[in-house]
């Protein structure tokens, strides 16, 4: 998609710090973080917000679900559940739809913020 800063990423047009890659999903540091862990998961595919999500993405979104824990874990603020039952860790994963959600670049992403104390 043109003029799509987030397509650009994909493209390699522009840069940032890729933390994960493959054929369908790419995850890349937050320009702006807003905590010390602070990554966006996208599809490499352009898809404009969750409201634009087809029946035929199901999968692609549960990809993008499935990543998020994996990488929050190597960044260092996983979900950890000791012994006893006490949990520690953990992160927000937050997907802004829309003007009035808060969303600035229309390219589906869904954000994973951490390691706040
Ligand atoms: P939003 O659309 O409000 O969910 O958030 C867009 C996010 O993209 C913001 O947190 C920005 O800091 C981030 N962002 C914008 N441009 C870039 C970029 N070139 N590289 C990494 N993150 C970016
Ligand atoms: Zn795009």
């Amino acid at each position: 998609m043109d003029n799509c800063i987030f397509c650009k990423i994909v493209a390699k047009q522009i840069p940032a710090t890729v933390l994960y890659e493959d054929d369908e999903l790419m995850a890349f540091n937050d320009i702006n973080p807003v905590a010390p862990v602070h990554f966006l998961i996208i599809p490499k595919k352009h898809i404009a917000s969750l409201s634009h999500v087809a029946a035929e993405d199901a999968m692609l979104l549960g990809k993008m679900m499935g990543l998020a824990p994996k990488l929050a874990e190597q960044a260092g603020c996983g979900l950890t559940e000791d012994a006893d039952g006490s949990r520690h860790g953990g992160y927000k994963t937050q997907i802004n739809t829309g003007p009035a959600g808060g969303q600035i670049v229309y390219h589906l992403h869904a954000h994973v913020i951490g390691g706040k104390k």
